[in-house]
């Protein structure tokens, strides 16, 4: 099966979730599927390398909940370390935060500050990109911690949003985009 025959397989509307109007792309499926899951660690580590496919990340941030599920076996798959960004109140050690607006009211996400050391290099992965929101802050609290954003991967991207142009000066890679 090709990537793009996984994905299509993979990923499902739920429509009216997490309320009315939402269209929720929901990638349990993806997940349950061994071939499927396997495929797509895979196909997001390759943004971690680079074109003779040389390993070019020293870690990988995975941010909560479903971004952790594939920047783990990503970063295991690269040899790289894994950092978890949180919402806030998760974390137990000292942390940044950056806050971001969404629909309705606001959002936190943290970062242990020693999760990093000066100038490694970060590539930050996460399910679905809407309006980039999360990813922007997420970059931010990288470079607070004196790391540097190599890229960011996401398995989908929501293309009527507009997270991609958001991110205008970022290495942005989608898998799929809809
Ligand atoms: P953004 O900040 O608007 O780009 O929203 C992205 C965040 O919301 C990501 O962390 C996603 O996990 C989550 N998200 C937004 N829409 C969807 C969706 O349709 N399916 C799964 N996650 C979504």
């Amino acid at each position: 099966r090709s990537l793009e025959e996984v994905l299509k397989a993979g990923i499902r509307d739920i429509p009216d979730y997490p309320q009315a109007g939402v269209v929720f792309k929901d990638i349990t499926p993806l997940l349950a599927d061994h071939d499927g899951f396997a495929h797509v660690v895979q196909a997001l580590a390759e943004s971690g390398k680079d074109e003779d496919g040389n390993v070019v990340v020293d870690k990988v941030v995975g941010i909560e909940a479903r971004g952790f599920i594939l920047a783990a076996p990503v970063a295991l798959a690269l040899g790289a370390g894994f950092v978890p960004v949180r919402k806030k109140g998760k974390l137990p050690a000292a942390t940044y935060e950056e806050s971001y607006a969404l629909e309705y009211g606001e959002a936190t996400i943290e970062v242990h500050q020693d999760a990093f050391a000066p100038g490694e290099r970060v590539l930050v992965i996460d399910d679905v990109l809407a309006t980039g929101g999360t990813v922007e802050a997420c970059l931010r609290l990288v470079r607070r911690c004196g790391a540097e954003v190599v890229g960011t991967t996401v398995l989908l991207e929501l293309s009527f949003l507009p997270g991609r142009e958001r991110l205008a000066e970022e290495q942005l890679t989608a898998l799929v985009t809809v």
